[in-house]
């Protein structure tokens, strides 16, 4: 059989698609929706894999041999199966335009080089511009025969309902972080120590913990966001608009910097309401005595204002805010915590 062992976790939805596949009753359109790096490109790829493989009759593709077709769609180098990404823009942002849209539709209309089924995976559809969405619309109406399309999306609702409406909506959930935390182990070898700590930090997104397993200056950057909250609470007013200043001269990096923040302080407001307990749910293992600390140091009304404000400052600094002004306005809710 075919490659869905690549796909880890979400069951339920490799099921669903192999009953249809099975039945001859696969939809032409798709629509799977799920937070960042939770594997919704994977199980795109294990379906156009589904859908041409070659070994399937004969049993000769399964764990150890990939067919041709599997194998070449596993590293995106398949002809019939294109793989279509938005485009980076000023400040990070993310646009599929309607230019990308439209070659797409001239590739579709051409007969397939080998395929059963010719496959587009479009990511991150919630990044197309009206003028695309609308565009790909007609291709959602009308598809051209034998072709099968796959959209990727954090949430439904970002997209067109016209658009989504016309897909089978596969929702995807963040993984058990113990399912991650084995598949680290024993799929990608990491060692149990880091696969226990990258397991919490991804908060239920295996592609996130595999990435960060391979690239260590993830885990580095994450350290430098914490050293930085933790000199701000024990530091002055005057050192902590000094770091304001620091922090916003650099505003592509500062959502994420805010971000480790919300999550360290939700640990904290965890613990805070727990009475130093609640433990199964912490994402920041690896920081357990400084948060407890804090917990018990900060009246618990104050752990959950700066987890308020620091949730707030990240929407405002998402909208395009001042950052200067934002992160000021922070660090005044933030509580003194002298060493
Ligand atoms: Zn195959």
């Amino acid at each position: 059989m075919t490659d869905w062992q690549n796909v880890i976790g979400h069951g339920w939805a490799v099921q669903m698609l192999r009953q249809s596949l099975a039945n001859g009753r696969n939809g032409h359109a798709y629509l799977i929706t799920g937070p960042d790096q939770v594997g919704k490109t994977t199980l795109a790829r294990a379906l156009a894999q589904a859908l041409n493989c070659t070994g399937e009759a004969d049993g000769s593709c399964g764990p150890g041999h990939l067919c041709r077709a599997c194998a070449l769609i596993a590293n995106d180098r398949y002809p019939d199966v294109r793989l279509v990404e938005p485009e980076v823009s000023g400040r990070g942002k993310l646009t599929l335009k309607i230019e990308t849209i439209r070659q797409l539709q001239q590739e579709l209309n051409l007969s397939a080089y080998e395929a059963r089924t010719k496959v587009a995976i479009l990511k991150r559809f919630d990044a197309a511009t009206i003028g695309a969405s609308n565009a790909f619309l007609k291709t959602l109406e009308e598809p051209p025969p034998r072709v099968v399309l796959i959209l990727t999306a954090t949430d439904a609702d970002t997209l067109l309902p016209t658009i989504s409406s016309r897909c089978r909506t596969l929702n995807l959930r963040p993984l058990a972080t113990e399912l991650i935390e084995q598949s680290l182990t024993t799929r990608w070898r990491v060692d149990d120590d880091t696969a226990h700590l990258l397991a919490h930090l991804a908060d239920g997104r295996l592609g996130w913990a595999v990435r960060a397993a391979q690239e260590s200056a993830i885990l580095e950057e994450r350290a430098a966001h914490l050293a930085q909250l933790q000199e701000a609470l024990a530091g002055s007013r005057v050192r902590r608009f000094q770091l304001a200043d620091k922090l916003a001269n650099k505003p592509e990096a500062a959502p994420a910097v805010l971000q480790t923040w919300v999550s360290w302080w939700r640990d904290v407001n965890l613990l805070a309401q727990s009475g130093g307990t609640g433990m199964a749910a912490l994402t920041n293992i690896d920081q357990l005595d400084a948060m407890r600390q804090t917990a018990s140091r900060v009246p618990d009304t104050a752990v959950l204002a700066s987890l308020k404000q620091t949730t707030l400052a990240l929407w405002q600094l998402e909208h395009n805010a001042n950052g200067r002004l934002v992160l000021e306005n922070l660090f005044l809710t933030y509580p003194y915590l002298t060493m």
